[in-house]
């Protein structure tokens, strides 16, 4: 199990990310309602205004998951059953966790589920 240090150092590293991808994910609204507003003049303008905005719709796709699997951690973390696997119920190795602080697999379930997927 990780010591009381440990997982406070992951908790604060967790927390960071979190406040991180939140200003990211206010930024990028700010700057799709600028696109938006931008009203396109001609079809080249228009295609590039719907190009940007499909790329920022899969960037902050990326990074709402990403919030999602740290806001997940940091409840395991109140809840006692941090860097335990969602899968096996498995203990996560803690040199993965450093690595990836919101894992939410050890890795041979994750390996499992990306094979899965492909
Ligand atoms: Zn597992």
């Amino acid at each position: 199990m990780l010591n009381k240090e440990e997982l406070e150092t992951f908790k604060k590293e967790l927390e960071k990310m979190k406040l991180q991808i939140q200003s990211n994910l206010d930024n990028s609204s700010l700057e799709m309602n600028t696109l938006r507003d931008n009203e396109p003049k001609d079809e080249g303008d228009y295609a590039s205004v719907e190009r940007g905005q499909s790329l920022a719709n899969t960037l902050m796709d990326k990074q709402v998951q990403k919030l999602a699997a740290i806001e997940r951690s940091l409840k395991r973390i109140q809840n006692g059953t941090y860097g335990i696997c969602e899968a096996c119920g498995e203990k996560i190795n803690v040199e993965r966790l450093k690595v990836k602080v919101f894992a939410d697999y050890c890795i041979s379930c994750r390996e499992v589920i990306e094979h899965e997927k492909a």
